[in-house]
């Protein structure tokens, strides 16, 4: 698309929607101007493509489409089953899966669709057989209190959350929490590293019946082979939650034993992190579980979103190209790049450096805490998030981490030399940021002191290295 279309195209869907709502008009351009001012260290955001942003605004919105492709529930489907079927064929071709379920509308819920398939592939329910036979909205109570019971208390070993595992994997604050008794793993408390022995052990003492693998804060990679060795030694199935790194799989920086989809039996994602898509969801699988996933909707999913699917069917043809490759390559360097700046300045980080695409500092060497650092630099003009770091003092909601990931500098054309400048600026803000006391004399957690000066002008800085960056160029709007 020439930036000539670009701009024509989004100022025109401004000036139709300002005919409407002028407020919603007016915060979608200061998204984007916001969007283009800041120095977005979100390991979990990025910036998709105009062909993709604008897939998602369209009419395909407008249908109901329950169902599968070429077995809808509604009629007129056609276009929709046309957009389905391509965004799980670029994805079955990318990912080199034999199954893709393209309907997920987030990765909460592909890890839904993916946890029902294995419950229903692996336990005896004649109430689950009875409840996927009809429309959800048909059973009564009495159908779900009979699929409770035969359901049971099914065991679930996943990443520990202060390892970086995901609340999704077992957690209480989500479903899984509560559909799973949940076990899980740590790191080795010297390395920051997954410990195989020690998920073997945990396996064999605890025999789950899923064995989870993916994370949201790990800054290493996993061997998805030694994974599946030990989920085989008990029987369990293997899935792995891919969300944060299925660009660096779809790039090839992950093959072999760290690609987990020839390992895994069912491979969860979402497409809006490395991937660099839509907001949405994916799972792969062998043919095995292919009927149970294709049950999604409406078994725990709403309708689908076709105009997402196109999305992703956009966004998963620009992730086959060869340049994709080069990107998910340079995600990688870059946030070696900034470990390296960050450790040579004196920064502490989890496990050391990275091999993906995060980094995790551990701000306590700054004497402070994640929620005073996170803010700090925000003050600054540096958009990162606190986290929590293995076994932290401070709890999950204070943490004791900063969690930075570089797809997004990097779709902006950012390179090494950035990250270290990147990392200079991180390291003067977090090194001139004290923890403030509250008004009684005691330590707070949350407040911190640091000149307003000095943010102005780290914030002045990261405008200039971005300067260099324009984000969607070919985007002018006024
Ligand atoms: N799985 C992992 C590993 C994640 O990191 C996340 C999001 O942070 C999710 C699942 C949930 O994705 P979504 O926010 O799209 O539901």
């Amino acid at each position: 698309m020439s930036r000539n279309a670009e701009s024509t195209a989004f100022r025109s869907a401004l000036e139709v929607i300002r005919g409407v709502e002028p407020r919603v008009a007016d915060a979608i351009g200061a998204e984007l101007a916001d969007q283009r001012e800041s120095l977005k260290l979100i390991a979990s955001e990025n910036y998709a493509s105009p062909a993709t942003l604008l897939a998602m605004g369209n009419w395909l919105s407008d249908k109901y489409a329950e169902g599968t492709v070429g077995r809808r529930f509604y009629a007129g489907c056609q276009n929709v089953d046309t957009v389905e079927a391509l965004a799980a064929e670029h994805a079955r071709e990318l990912f080199g899966a034999a199954h893709a379920y393209a309907q997920p509308h987030s990765g909460i819920d592909a890890n839904l669709v993916a946890f029902w398939a294995i419950l229903a592939d692996r336990v005896e329910a004649p109430a689950l057989r009875r409840a996927q036979a009809r429309h959800v909205n048909d059973l009564t109570e009495a159908d779900w209190f009979t699929l409770r019971r035969e359901l049971g208390d099914q065991r679930m070993l996943g990443m520990s959350l202060d390892a970086g595992g995901h609340l999704t994997h077992g957690f209480r604050p989500n479903i899984s929490g509560k559909m799973f008794d949940q076990r899980s793993y740590g790191t080795d408390p010297a390395t920051g590293l997954v410990d195989y022995d020690r998920v073997a052990e945990a396996a064999r003492e605890f025999r789950p019946l899923v064995l989870v693998a993916g994370y949201s804060a790990y800054p290493r990679k996993v061997n998805f082979r030694i994974m599946r060795e030990i989920a085989d030694s008990v029987g369990a199935t293997f899935m792995v939650d891919m969300a944060h790194f299925a660009g660096l799989v779809a790039g090839r920086v992950f093959t072999g034993d760290f690609d987990p989809v020839p390992h895994a039996h069912i491979v969860t994602t979402t497409t809006h992190k490395s991937l660099r898509g839509p907001r949405g969801g994916l799972v792969l699988c062998g043919p095995e579980l292919a009927d149970q996933v294709d049950r999604g909707c409406p078994m725990v999913l709403g309708g689908p979103l076709p105009h997402v699917m196109a999305a992703k069917a956009v966004a998963l043809a620009e992730a086959r190209r060869p340049d994709f490759a080069d990107y998910a390559r340079r995600i990688v360097d870059n946030a070696q790049a900034l470990a390296e700046g960050l450790l040579r300045r004196g920064a502490s980080l989890v496990t050391g450096g990275t091999d993906n695409h995060l980094v995790l500092i551990d701000v306590t060497g700054y004497g402070l805490t994640g929620r005073q650092a996170e803010q700090a630099l925000l003050d600054s003009g540096i958009v990162t998030n606190r986290n929590a770091v293995p076994q932290d003092p401070n709890g999950a909601w204070y943490t004791s981490g900063i969690r930075i990931g570089t797809p997004a500098l990097t779709t902006r054309g950012l390179g090494t030399a950035e990250m270290d400048t990147t990392a200079e600026l991180m390291h003067t803000v977090l090194s001139q940021t004290s923890a403030a006391a509250n008004p009684d004399g005691t330590a707070s957690k949350a407040k911190y002191a640091l000149d307003p000066a000095l943010a102005d002008k780290v914030g002045r800085q990261a405008g200039e290295l971005l300067a260099g960056f324009p984000l969607y160029p070919g985007v002018q709007l006024g």
